[in-house]
C-alpha cells in the first residue's frame, strides 16, 4: 500500500497584518504556566468571534475548537499551548524584594534584567518589578558582578513599590506562592523579524490561527475534520496530555524551533522536526510534512532536537495512539530573549493550512485503529529483506535501487 495520493492543496492567503497584531496582543497578555486564564479568554474570543468557530473547554481549561471536515472521524489535530514560562515567589527575603523558582525550564541568566508582573490573590491588583542579580551594580561590588554566580540564587525581584521590609512587601499583597511574569515586550522591526519574549508558543498560536483563517476565507472545504487543541501547562510537561479527542488519528504540533550553532532551523524558514528528547516523531507524517512544504516552495528544514520536548510528548506519554509531528517556527534565543521573522510564521500558517486541506497519512489504512500484516502501509518504505544482509565473506550485498521516500 502505498500513502495517499495527495489532493491538491491550495496555498490560502495569510494576512500577515492580522497575523502579526494577533501575536502581539498574544504577548502583551502574561500567561505564566498555572496563570492562563486571561490568554485563553483572549484566545476563546478570537476563535468565537473572529474565526467563527465553535469552542469547548476541559475541566482544566484546555481549548478545543473544531473545524469540520468531509470525514468526522477518525479526525486530526493541531496542538498549540497558551503557557509560557515563567517564575513563582519563592521567598520574601529580609529586604522585602523576591526569591524566585522558575516556571518551566529556564535559565536564571536570561531572567536577568526582565520587566516582571507580579499577580497577588486580588484580582486586578498586580505589581511590576524587575529581575536583577543580587549584586546588581558595579559601582557597589566592582569586579565581583562579574564572577558572580549564575542561577535562581543569584537573582531577586526589585518591587516598584516603597520596600525595605518583608512587612513592606506583606502591605502590597504579595506572598509566597504569586506568579511572577516576565514581560514579553514584543517589537517588530522594519525588516520584518519580531522580538519578544514568549514567542514559544504565542507566536504559534498566531501562526495557527492566521493559517486556519485563510482556509475559511477562502471557503475550502476539508477533507478531514480538525480539532485545534491549545493547551495551558506544556512548558511543565503536562501539555497535550489531556484534551486530545479519543478518536484522533494524527497530530501536529506547532511550537518554537530551535535557532543555533549545530541546529538546521533559520528564523526564516519552517522546520520539520525529525526527533527531539523524547525520540523520533512519525516517520510517514513527518515525510508527508515534508513533501507538501517542499511542494509548494516553502523554505523547510529537517531539524533534530536534543534538548526539547513538546505537547506532542505528553500526548504519547499519556497514551493517545495517534501519529504525532512537529511543525516548528524558527526562534533565535529559545526561552531567552527570542526572535524569529515574519516570513518563517508566514510559512508554518501556510504549511498549517495546506496539511488541514490533505487526506490522512494513510488514507484507509488510518480509519480503523488496527488492522492485518498484510495492509500495514509501512511495506512500502521499509520494505522486510528476505536476503541475507551480508555475503559469505562478510561484505554488503550490491546495492540495489532503493525504493522511493515514502
Ligand atoms: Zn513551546
Amino acid at each position: 500500500m502505498t500513502p495517499s495520493p495527495e489532493p491538491a492543496p491550495v496555498l490560502p492567503d495569510v494576512d500577515v497584518e492580522w497575523m502579526t497584531q494577533v501575536l502581539v496582543d498574544l504577548a502583551r497578555i502574561p500567561s505564566p504556566t498555572g496563570r492562563t486564564d486571561q490568554v485563553m479568554q483572549y484566545v476563546g474570543d478570537l476563535l468565537v468571534d473572529e474565526l467563527g468557530l465553535d469552542v469547548a473547554l476541559t475541566r482544566r481549561g484546555a481549548m478545543v475548537a473544531t473545524l469540520g471536515g468531509v470525514q468526522d472521524s477518525p479526525d486530526r489535530a493541531v496542538i498549540v499551548h497558551s503557557d509560557t514560562i515563567g517564575a513563582m515567589v519563592r521567598e520574601v527575603l529580609p529586604s522585602g524584594r523576591l526569591a524566585l523558582v522558575p516556571v518551566g525550564t529556564h535559565s536564571a541568566r536570561f531572567a536577568e534584567g526582565s520587566r516582571v508582573t507580579i499577580f497577588t490573590d486580588e484580582p486586578g491588583v498586580v505589581h511590576t518589578g524587575t529581575i536583577l542579580p543580587t549584586m546588581a551594580s558595579g559601582h557597589a561590588f566592582g569586579d565581583a558582578i562579574d564572577t558572580q554566580g549564575v542561577g535562581w540564587d543569584h537573582v531577586e525581584v526589585r518591587i516598584d513599590a516603597h520596600v525595605r521590609s518583608p512587612e513592606d512587601t506583606a502591605a502590597l499583597g504579595i506572598r509566597v506562592g504569586d506568579h511572577v511574569a516576565m514581560q514579553a515586550l514584543p517589537e517588530v522591526t522594519p525588516t520584518g523579524f519580531v522580538k519578544s519574549r514568549h514567542l514559544d508558543d504565542k507566536a504559534g498560536i498566531a501562526a495557527v490561527l492566521a493559517g486556519v483563517r485563510g482556509l475559511l476565507r477562502a471557503e475550502v472545504e476539508l477533507p478531514v475534520t480538525a480539532h485545534l487543541l491549545v493547551t495551558i501547562s506544556e512548558e511543565v510537561g503536562h501539555g497535550a496530555s489531556h484534551g486530545l479527542h479519543t478518536d484522533v488519528a494524527e497530530m501536529v504540533s506547532v511550537d518554537a524551533a530551535v535557532v543555533a550553532p549545530g541546529q538546521a532551523s533559520t528564523e526564516t524558514g519552517v522546520t520539520i522536526a525529525m526527533q527531539d528528547l523524547h525520540g523520533p516523531f512519525d516517520y510517514h507524517l513527518t515525510r508527508k510534512l515534508l513533501r507538501l512544504g517542499e511542494a509548494h516552495g516553502l523554505e523547510v528544514h529537517r531539524d533534530v532536537f536534543r534538548y526539547y520536548r513538546s505537547d506532542v510528548a505528553a500526548a504519547l506519554e499519556a497514551g493517545a495512539e495517534t501519529r504525532a509531528a512537529l511543525i516548528g517556527f524558527g526562534v533565535d534565543a529559545t526561552h531567552g530573549f527570542e526572535r524569529t521573522h515574519l516570513d518563517s510564521l508566514r510559512q508554518t500558517a501556510e504549511l498549517v493550512a495546506l496539511y488541514l486541506q490533505t487526506d490522512l497519512t494513510f488514507e484507509s489504512w488510518d480509519q480503523r485503529r488496527s488492522g492485518q500484516l498484510a495492509d500495514f502501509p509501512s511495506r512500502s518504505v521499509q520494505p522486510a529483506d528476505k536476503g541475507p544482509v551480508l555475503d559469505e565473506d562478510g561484505a554488503p550485498p550490491a546495492p540495489s535501487p532503493s525504493p522511493a521516500d515514502g
